[in-house]
This record gives structure tokens, sequence and C-alpha cells, in this order.
């Protein structure tokens, strides 16, 4: 089984979960399994090696279990990108729409050195709301986003065409699409 296969493998379709019509991606399965937990977190820390990550970004909640060992195998700090609330210190904060409502996320103000390069990382890509804003935090607090990087990338939700309209040029890599 090649690596994508068996990460394939590992993600279970959960039908109308949390709300009615949604299918959602459950990567406990993933995560459970060290061979492709491994896989994952290696084909990450591959193709971002060479582009000097001094910082990864992971976004609540299954974000930070990506984004924790890849920063420390890339040699590159951890920052979270968190629901509000959670941080102690002054955050900067973003809003973004969701099908009904909004969300806000929140990061510390001085997470980053100024001119950090930073990469964004979270479990799924679905419109892109999440990662456009996570984006806008890094660079609210002086740092910059060098790219965006999911396990999983819904394609019919045009996640990417959304990012690349808010944030023109930041590459996205996608371990999977569907
Ligand atoms: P979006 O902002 O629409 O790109 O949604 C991405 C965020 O919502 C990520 O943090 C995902 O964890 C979560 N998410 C959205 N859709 C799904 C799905 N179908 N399965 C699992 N998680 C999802």
């Amino acid at each position: 089984m090649s690596p994508s296969e068996l990460l394939r493998s590992r993600i279970v379709d959960v039908l109308d979960f949390p709300t009615p019509g949604v299918v959602f991606k459950d990567i406990s399965p993933l995560l459970a399994d060290h061979d492709a937990f491994s896989a994952a977190v290696d084909a990450v820390v591959a193709h971002h090696v060479d582009h000097g990550v001094d910082k990864v970004v992971g976004i609540e909640a299954r974000g930070f279990i990506l984004a924790a060992p890849a920063a420390y195998r890339l040699g590159a700090g951890f920052v979270p990108v968190r629901k509000p609330g959670k941080l102690p210190g002054p955050t900067h904060e973003t809003a973004y729409a969701l099908e009904y409502g909004q969300n806000v996320l929140q990061v510390h103000r001085d997470a980053f050195s100024p001119g950090d390069r930073v990469l964004v990382v979270d479990d799924v890509l679905a419109t892109g709301g999440t990662a456009a804003a996570a984006a806008r935090l890094v660079q609210a607090a002086g740092a910059e986003v060098v790219g965006f990087s999911v396990l999983l990338e819904l394609g019919f939700l045009s996640g990417s065409a959304a990012l690349a309209a808010e944030h023109p040029g930041i590459p996205v890599h996608a371990l999977l699409a569907y």
C-alpha cells in the first residue's frame, strides 16, 4: 500500500455529523495507527523541509495534532491559533463567516518574531475560511505565511481558490484530495 493509500484507508466518513447533511472526515483511526500518523507527519515535513519555516501554526483543535510533530521535525516553533478565551496574553483576533453565524480565532500578539516564516497547518481544508483567518492573524502579528498544509482537502468546496483569492501566491499542500 502506498503512503497515500494508507492515509486514505484510515480516514472514516461519518454521515450527518456534527449536523445533518455534513459528511465528517474522522481522522481518529489515522492518528491511532502509528504507521499512518507517522506517514502523514513525514509527508508534511518532507514537503516543507527546505522552505525555511521558523514557526508552524496549528489551528485548534485537530490542527494541533499534526502541527506540533511537524514543528518538532522541521526545527521550528509551534504556535497555537485558538478559539476565544483560551489564550491568557494579549491577542489579535479575527472573525469569519460560517454557513450559520460566525467563528472567531485568536493568536498571541507576541507569538512571532518580525519576519518569521510561518507554515499554517490544519486537518481538513473545506471552504478555506478557517485557514484564511489563521493567515490573517499571522500577518497581523508581523510574520509571513509561506504555506498552508492540510491532511485532506474537500475539493468540491473550493477552499484552495478561496485561499488564493485572499492570500494570493501562498501555496496549499494537501496530502489527500476528495
Ligand atoms: P473551512 O473553514 O470551511 O475550511 O473548514 C475547515 C475547518 O472545519 C477545519 O478546522 C476542519 O477541522 C473543520 N471541518 C470542516 N469540514 C469538515 C469535514 N467535512 N470533516 C472534518 N472536519 C471538517
